[in-house]
């Protein structure tokens, strides 16, 4: 836990949040600033401020990052549509939050290439 971190205040249930699933390893919540239909959050239990400071040792749980979108999605009826998970890392790319979250964006038209 990073006492300065807005994601790990929200796991730990001092910040309130939307939250659509947990287990062991993850957070799902809704996005405050929704940018689709569908616009939730997985977020990981255990603080790492982005893609750039995984270990070998993460890789279960980024996996497990990932199929929990996927559950979110098909739970919401979007698997066959379609739906597009996103990490954001650093300035460029538009990271706000320093406590990695996959994106998971679904329910409209999702353009290609992203802006
Ligand atoms: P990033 O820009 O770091 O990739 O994504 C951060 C996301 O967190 C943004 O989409 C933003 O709307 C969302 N967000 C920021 N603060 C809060 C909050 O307090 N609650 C929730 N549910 N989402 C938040
Ligand atoms: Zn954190």
């Amino acid at each position: 836990m990073n006492g300065d971190c807005l994601f790990c205040k929200i796991v730990a249930g001092t910040i309130p949040a939307s939250k659509i699933l947990e287990d062991d390893d993850v957070v799902v919540i809704s996005d405050i600033n929704p940018q689709a239909p569908l616009h939730a959050l997985v977020i990981p239990r255990r603080h790492i401020a982005t893609l750039n400071a995984l270990t070998p040792g993460d890789d279960a749980l980024v996996g497990a990052m990932h199929r929990a979108a996927a559950k979110v999605a098909r739970d919401k009826g979007y698997a066959d549509r379609g739906f597009r998970t996103v990490f954001n890392t650093n300035a460029e790319a538009g990271q706000t939050v320093f406590h990695i979250h996959l994106h998971l964006l679904a329910g409209r038209g999702l353009s290609w290439p992203p802006g």
